[in-house]
């Protein structure tokens, strides 16, 4: 099980979570980079949910 943190608060997001419970960021997998980020536009939001 891969662990991932929050790029903003640096709590900890679980795999399947879409966004960090502490501060409410929006986060999804980026295949680019085989890894999860917080996601900042809308546009990444959406590519990260195909
Ligand atoms: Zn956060």
């Amino acid at each position: 099980m891969h662990k991932f943190t929050c790029a903003k608060c640096d709590s900890r997001i679980f795999f399947d979570n879409q966004a960090c419970l502490a501060c409410g960021s929006p986060v999804g997998f980026a295949a680019s980079d085989l890894s999860m980020v917080t996601l900042r536009s809308e546009a990444e939001i959406g590519r990260a949910h195909v």
